[in-house]
């Protein structure tokens, strides 16, 4: 296995930007890489609603935790599009995975409750770091920028509905494509 990433090694956008004053900002970071080696409280699976495994970030979630996460999942009894369950997080650094399901296609109302799913379980675990994929991204073929903005958005909008209910929240990117639009929404001209 790969070195764990710390969450004190990932800056948060606030700091990269040398910017105080903004909540949002001081909560989020966005981080370039494979969200299996980060040790936050919890990361989030983009799941399907089987949550029995499959490809994409699903698939490297599952070979880096081990066989015991998916005998966890075959007791979830699935999970409906736009909601999430909890898990432990097996051999991952992160202590807990968050299985939530994005649509397939753009849907936005689905997707944005899928961030919020994941974050009310984060919430009523009392986990305080949480690191997301690009939910639906990939096979499930949501255009990249489109859940980029639903995705930022949403988080916004539950962390100030939820103060203090959640320290960190990590973007995890993993291709050139994401890393150009979340860097363009939230580096190069941030939303404070
Ligand atoms: P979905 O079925 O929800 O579309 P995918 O796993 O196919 O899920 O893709 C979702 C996103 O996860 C894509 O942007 C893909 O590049 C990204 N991804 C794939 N592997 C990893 C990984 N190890 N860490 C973080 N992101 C990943």
């Amino acid at each position: 296995m790969q070195a764990a990433v710390e969450l004190s090694a990932i800056p948060t956008v606030a700091a990269q930007l040398g910017r105080v004053g903004s909540r949002f900002l001081e909560a989020i970071s966005v981080y370039r890489g494979d969200i299996t080696r980060l040790a936050v409280d919890a990361i989030v699976n983009a799941a399907d609603t089987a949550v029995l495994g499959g490809g994409g970030v699903d698939g490297a979630i599952h070979r880096a935790a081990g066989p015991g996460l998916l005998a966890e999942c075959r007791g979830l009894g699935g999970c409906a599009t736009g909601q999430a369950k909890l898990t432990a997080g097996y051999g991952l650094p992160a202590r807990h995975v968050i299985h939530a399901v994005g649509p397939v296609g753009e849907q936005p109302e689905l997707l944005a409750s899928a961030y919020r799913a994941s974050l009310n379980v984060a919430r009523d675990a009392g986990l305080r770091s949480v690191a997301f994929p690009c939910i639906s991204t990939g096979v499930f073929g949501y255009p990249p920028d489109a859940a980029a903005s639903v995705a930022v958005n949403t988080v916004r909008a539950w962390l100030d509905a939820n103060p203090a209910a959640v320290d960190r929240v990590v973007f995890c990117v993993f291709n050139d494509r994401s890393a150009r639009i979340y860097a363009s929404l939230l580096l190069h001209s941030p939303q404070n």
